[in-house]
């Protein structure tokens, strides 16, 4: 298992982590097995989307506000439950095979941090499995 820390730099934000991870596959020599990804909190997410077009990961950002409006009726004191709320819809894992020693990614897929509640330093457990 290891870790890797994330700086956000703004409050709602996609980072792609892609060549990160397939970094790490590589350093471990795995050819064959899963890369299971985990987000340990909850204003933050992973999740799996175009990376060839940056519109496409801003669209995303831009409907997620519209439809999880910052300012909503809620009840949660801290004031971030529409970060709360986007971090259990997109999800906080993510499995992703291992083929000949490569994420078993789409041609047009890349891996994204959510960060929903930034700026912050965040951190992302990236499990291998595999032989
Ligand atoms: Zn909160």
């Amino acid at each position: 298992m290891e870790e890797i820390r994330i700086r956000s730099s703004k409050h709602f934000e996609f980072i792609d982590v892609t060549r990160d991870i397939q970094d790490i596959v590589r350093k471990n020599e795995i050819k064959e097995g899963i890369c299971y990804l985990y987000v340990p909190h909850t204003t933050a997410a992973i999740t799996i989307n175009e990376n060839a077009d940056p519109a496409v990961k801003n669209d995303i950002i831009s409907t997620f506000a519209k439809i999880v409006p910052w300012n909503g009726n809620y009840t949660h004191l801290e004031g971030n439950s529409a970060a709360h709320v986007l971090s259990t819809v997109v999800g906080v894992s993510v499995v992703i095979p291992i083929s000949g020693s490569k994420l078993a990614l789409g041609r047009w897929q890349g891996i994204y941090f959510c960060e929903f509640d930034g700026p912050r330093t965040r951190r992302l457990i990236v499990s291998i499995m595999g032989e």
